[in-house]
């Protein structure tokens, strides 16, 4: 399977093909240097393109989700999705139909799932990735708690992606809007373009201090 044969492929997901291909090009990139980690794994979308480019470079993707939906998937709201609800318990449950996706693109020995929640996975997380994802809830809180709990893992040279970045309240959520602009208010990063509401950033290398990071220390340090 290559790239173009995956883009032909019906995923269950909320991701555009062309964010989806930016995935695979960006994580193309980083793997050679280490694993790749995504926070919001759901039916196994952006897991297929990272794991696509995680396999070529014979490295590792983490995928990690509580496969309970977030608040929008819950019976009643917006995105619920009748599919996925086991009806052994009335909850939702993703991780059948991720697992059926992974195992149907012959990823098992590259995607290695993770079903917890961010903040618990990361206690005692050590292994520097190359790249990490954040597309799970979209709540200030949980956006915040991903950032907070996994950029400080991200190697230098490696990249930071957050999805469904929307500079237009009306459009959609602020909180991974407002989360990119504080990691890039950090200094720590430099800022590729977007690919629609697929934000890139790539973790600095130490030596040399940024611009934005000597502007805030100006401002900070009067
Ligand atoms: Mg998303």
């Amino acid at each position: 399977m290559n790239l173009e044969e995956l883009s032909k492929r019906a995923l269950k997901g909320f991701m555009a093909v062309e964010e989806a291909t930016r995935l695979y090009e960006v994580a193309r990139e980083a793997a050679r240097h280490g694993p790749c980690l995504e926070i919001g794994g759901y039916c196994g979308l952006s897991a297929a393109y990272l794991g696509l480019a995680c396999r070529e470079r014979g490295s590792v993707l983490f995928s990690l989700d509580h496969h309970e939906g977030s608040e929008e998937q819950q019976p009643g709201a917006e995105y619920f999705d009748e599919e996925l609800l086991d009806p052994q318990t009335g909850r939702i449950d993703t991780f059948p139909m991720f697992r059926k996706t992974i195992r149907d693109l012959n990823l098992e020995n590259t995607v290695v799932s993770i079903v917890a929640r961010s903040a618990v996975a990361a206690r005692f997380w050590r292994t520097p990735l190359s790249l990490v994802l954040i597309d799970g809830g979209h709540s200030f809180e949980a956006v915040f708690t991903d950032y907070n709990s996994w950029a400080a893992h991200i190697q230098p040279g490696g990249f930071l992606l957050i999805h469904d970045i929307f500079f237009d309240a009306a459009q959609g959520g602020q909180a991974p809007r407002c989360i990119y602009q504080m990691a890039l208010a950090s200094g720590l990063y430099a800022e590729l373009p977007l690919v629609r509401t697929l934000g890139i950033l790539q973790r600095l290398p130490p030596e040399g201090v940024s611009d934005l990071a000597r502007e805030r220390w100006r401002r900070l340090s009067v």
